[in-house]
């Protein structure tokens, strides 16, 4: 058998930063730590009361799932207790002397990027256990874990680089966590102060609390109430505490059903995403699921769809069996039901939302509207109600977004497809040449910014039995142009053809076909990739994969019989062949550009420093004098 001893040893590197900051910080709220050791209490009575239900064997201990308070001015001291799972020796090494804890790696990774202020980011993330550190000189734990065989363990320190632990006898199940305050900060030792903080934090702390030994809060399950009763102030509360927010929520669903399964489900919309402000690349799964107010797992797997990973909340349902595991909760057929049952209402909400209050449906689109592509995209179920809910910008509006349900309102009867344009922004479609032909005959077109964004069209691939088409694709019929907007003559039927077969001759295999079509107004030329796949696609294609993005597609060359340039190249590639011949490669290359097919330019400037000459030619001394000679 081992001897009891007593081991001296270090913090990891990451939490030896962290203390330093948190106890160096000038921060001001300083009374967190409170709800963040009485919020660990918590975890582990959850913890243990789910064990309660699986490990049969830990039931006959008959203590409270409480957690206790005592000050004591005198010492200057503050204990927080609670009969929870407590820790093995190993495990307060493991989980008080390195960082497990995602809120503290997510603090430390802000940090990092220096963006904000010590001040601000303690509030935001909370550091969790060490913010203990804020206002005692030494902090002792003692523990016993729920697992009979372990002994009670004593853990030390003064946050300082180092900490001891030791084997403490007479220790019952759960942690008391002794605080020994700093001098300016005994006042965390006053009953009153303790009483106003417990208050103000922990109204939703599913346990009772006591604070030398008086009540202090009353335990309710929101979720289990009845919604008409809750203000929305207690909402925003319940979310605030739930979630560890420090932002308000932009929206909630709350409701309860009784069939076909028993369920109460408060989901929570937060206020920005962060997976866009870069604190977290993929964020887990955080609407916990409880059964009968007993948590069973805080991150399910399973009980959403990936795409809404960004809700936080509670899902209760009475109808799972208390025991199920962690594990097997995804193959669940009951989680799969409520994973749909979830998914329909949270839609529903949302819908609803963009009728009652466009503007926060707006405000949401504009956070969370990647979730919403992200969904239209890989959860085939669901993307009917999806494609409702998403938003463009459009040719036709600049200040508010378009839906697909407003685009089809307002299309005419004669135009059968639904057209979107796929460009960096608004100015960069609008300079191509693939609008032209939509904004002379009228046509609305989206226009899409995102990458992802066509992928989600080529996966919707309809909208109320309309097609939605790229309108860069070729083969579009958009039908006759206005007669006002067909200014000048076309070059005769002969000489087009003519001109054709010149410029088909000429740029031999870099175009598959050349002809004269209906689409340009403005634009002499204009290329289109004879491929299913628009030349957007090809261009994302290409920024995803660039070592396999040989431009395999063929061009179709499109061009404008009514251009000047076009008949000028009429006459010039008679005349002139030499010149016509320059003019038209600079033409193709530029029509490739607008396509975005050539991004690089570069190999087009001694062509380009060509044409400057020619167009800089001064006349010979001795052509103007014969000039001069002829007039005089
Ligand atoms: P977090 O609670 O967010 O994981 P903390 O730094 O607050 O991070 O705590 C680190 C770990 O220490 C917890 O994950 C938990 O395993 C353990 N712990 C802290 N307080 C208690 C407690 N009262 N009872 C049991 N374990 C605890």
């Amino acid at each position: 058998m081992s001897t009891p001893h007593i081991s001296r040893h270090d913090f990891s590197t990451e939490v030896t930063q962290l203390l330093d900051i948190v106890i160096h910080s000038l921060y001001t709220d300083k009374e967190v730590f409170i709800r963040e050791l009485v919020s660990n209490a918590s975890d582990a009575l959850e913890k243990l009361r789910h064990l309660e239900i699986t490990e049969k064997a830990i039931t006959d201990d008959n203590l409270g799932l409480e957690i206790n308070l005592t000050t004591d001015e005198t010492s200057g001291t503050l204990t927080i207790q609670d009969f929870g799972i407590g820790m093995t020796r190993e495990e307060t090494i493991q989980n008080l002397g390195t960082i497990a804890h995602s809120g503290s790696k997510a603090f430390l990774e802000a940090l990092k990027k220096g963006d904000e202020t010590n001040k601000n980011l303690i509030g935001r993330f909370g550091v969790g256990f060490y913010s203990a550190f804020i206002v005692a000189k030494e902090v002792k734990v003692y523990s016993r874990s729920w697992r009979k065989s372990a002994p009670g363990v004593c853990w030390t320190s003064d946050g300082l680089g180092s900490y001891t632990v030791e084997e403490a006898q007479g220790q019952r199940r759960g942690c008391r966590i002794i605080l020994t305050l700093k001098d300016d900060h005994r006042n965390f030792a006053q009953s009153t102060t303790v009483k106003r903080i417990l208050q103000r934090y922990s109204s939703f702390v599913p346990f009772p609390i006591h604070l030398n030994g008086d009540r202090i809060n009353t335990v309710k399950a929101l979720w289990l109430e009845n919604r008409k009763d809750i203000k929305a102030e207690t909402y925003q509360k319940f979310y605030k505490f739930h979630s560890n927010a420090y932002d308000e929520a932009r929206t909630w669903l709350h409701f309860n059903v009784d069939a076909p399964i028993s369920l109460n489900a408060l989901l929570f919309v937060p206020n920005t995403n962060p997976e866009a402000l870069g604190f977290t690349s993929r964020l887990k799964p955080s609407v916990a699921l409880h059964c009968r107010n007993v948590l069973i797992d805080a991150h399910p797997q399973g009980l959403l769809p990936e795409w809404l990973r960004f809700l936080r909340g509670i899902v209760d349902s009475a109808d799972l069996p208390l025991n199920i595991s962690r594990e097997s909760l995804q193959d669940n057929q009951l989680i799969q039901k409520i994973n749909r049952l979830l998914t329909k209402r949270f839609l529903k909400h949302l819908e609803d939302l963009t009728k009652i209050e466009p503007q926060a449906y707006e405000g949401l689109w504009q956070h969370f509207g990647v979730y919403l592509k992200e969904g239209s995209v890989t959860d085939p179920l669901h993307r009917e109600q999806l494609a409702k809910l998403l938003r463009f910008a459009s040719s036709w509006t600049t200040e508010i977004s378009t839906s697909l349900d407003d685009y089809t309102s307002r299309m005419p009867s004669k135009q059968k497809d639904i057209y979107y344009l796929h460009g960096p922004s608004r100015e960069s479609i609008e300079a191509g040449p693939y609008l032209e032909a939509f904004k002379t005959r009228n046509i609305e077109v989206l226009f899409l910014y995102d990458p992802i964004d066509t992928f989600v069209m080529n996966h919707l691939a309809e909208f109320a039995g309309k097609r939605l088409v790229s309108g860069d694709q070729k083969d579009l019929d958009l039908g006759e142009l206005p007669a006002e907007s067909t200014i000048g003559d076309p070059l005769p039927e002969k000489k087009l053809t003519q001109l054709c077969t010149w410029i088909q001759t000429t740029l031999g295999n870099n175009v598959e076909k050349v002809t004269a079509g209906k689409r340009l107004v403005g634009s002499p030329a204009v290329a289109l990739p004879n491929s299913p796949i628009s030349p957007t696609m090809q261009r994302m294609m290409k920024t995803m994969h660039p070592q396999t993005s040989e431009q395999t597609s063929a061009i179709i060359l499109e061009i404008n019989p009514r251009h000047p340039l076009i008949k000028n190249l009429s006459t010039l590639h008679e005349t002139n062949p030499l010149r016509a011949r320059t003019a038209l490669e600079q033409l193709f290359d530029n029509t490739l550009i607008a396509a975005g097919i050539i991004e690089d330019a570069k190999p087009m400037l001694t062509r380009l420093y060509k044409i400057l000459e020619t167009l800089t030619e001064v006349p010979r001394p001795e052509e103007n004098s014969e000039k001069i000679k002829k007039t005089s």
